[in-house]
């Protein structure tokens, strides 16, 4: 946790790590999973971590329906949440982020109102970058990790409640 000087800070609260910000590990991902179809599996938890972490990024149309979607990915798990997205997509592929259909979403909580989290106990830029690549060590431990990230959103959006 040393801060050296000229360390930068994200906008999410955390210390940017070597690659840079959130913002450049983000790039960096998404970079990636276009040549490993394996990572890109969880293509949409990093879109929804990365966008709620980030308002400045964010569209604010298309929180609410992010939220809800991280609810639907920790509770039913990766291969649903695969499900549901592929239907999204061949629904509405005019943009990779528009929204998302509401139905399988709705028993979910909706968005909290008021300020964005000021901090998230893990982040995008907390990621382990070796080799070159985010999945060295593999697709499952980098899995474990995006759930993780996607835990951690939610639990401090839920903590700006009330
Ligand atoms: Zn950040």
């Amino acid at each position: 946790m040393a801060d050296g000087a000229g360390v930068s800070r994200c906008e999410c609260g955390a210390a940017a790590g070597p690659l840079g910000v959130c913002v450049d590990y983000f790039h960096g991902i998404l970079a990636e999973e276009q040549s490993d179809p394996q990572m890109y599996r969880w293509h949409a938890p990093v879109v929804c971590v990365h966008l709620l972490q980030h308002p400045s990024q964010a569209h604010e149309n298309y929180r609410d329906g992010q939220f809800r979607l991280l609810q639907f990915y920790l509770d039913k798990g990766l291969d649903a949440l695969l499900r549901l997205t592929a239907h999204q997509v061949a629904r509405n592929n005019h943009r990779a982020r528009s929204g998302y259909d509401m139905a399988p979403l709705e028993a979910y909580a909706p968005l909290p109102q008021g300020e964005s989290p000021r901090s998230f106990r893990a982040t995008l830029c907390g990621l382990p970058f070796r080799d070159g690549s985010f999945a060295a060590d593999g697709h499952p431990a980098y899995g474990h990790r995006i759930h993780a990230i996607a835990e951690a959103t939610v639990e401090s959006w839920r903590s700006v409640e009330g």
